[in-house]
């Protein structure tokens, strides 16, 4: 991620604590309000239904249309999560754990639709992957733990739709 990315999203993370957050993990990005049901994505074709966004096989004809939280923040490049990928072992071994990351991903992409990788910035010394919400980060760890051991540690914002987590193993 570019530097002038990295403090544009500063400011927008200090913009929301200031205006919009609650005490509580309030996500910005989450209608104000009570959501229609059923309400269709327009971008991705989520549909809100029973007080989440599923995958259904098929669209209700009566369904509202809306631009679903996932898709705004892939539109904005806003992640609600960001994991941190590091160590030897992780730079011997990238293209197997990028695929194991994007398997992962997809495999609870019926289940969560609304849970996605943003981006895989690969740097010089570490990749960092961003993500539509704060559970993918969670998923993604576990299945890097299973796999490959290494650590990993996550930390949920306090006060804030984020968490940060990192994986890192070097021999
Ligand atoms: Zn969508």
């Amino acid at each position: 991620m570019k530097t002038r990315d990295l403090h544009r999203m500063e400011a927008r993370h200090d913009l929301m604590k200031s205006h919009l957050i609650a005490p509580h993990r309030h996500d910005p990005y989450k209608a104000r309000g009570k959501l229609r049901e059923p309400t269709v994505c327009n971008r991705c074709g989520a549909v809100f239904a029973e007080g989440r966004w599923q995958c259904l096989d098929s669209v209700p004809v009566d369904a509202a249309k809306q631009t679903c939280p996932a898709c705004l923040r892939e539109d904005d490049k806003y992640p609600a999560g960001e994991v941190t990928l590091s160590g030897k072992f992780f730079q011997n071994h990238k293209d197997e754990i990028f695929a194991l990351i994007r398997n992962t991903q997809s495999n609870q992409s019926s289940e969560h639709p609304l849970s996605r990788i943003i981006e895989i910035a690969d740097g010089r010394d570490a990749a960092v992957i961003t993500t539509t919400d704060i559970h993918l980060p969670r998923r993604l760890g576990h299945a890097l733990e299973h796999a490959y051991k290494g650590q990993f540690h996550i930390a949920y914002s306090e006060g804030e739709y984020f968490v940060k987590a990192n994986w890192h193993r070097d021999a």
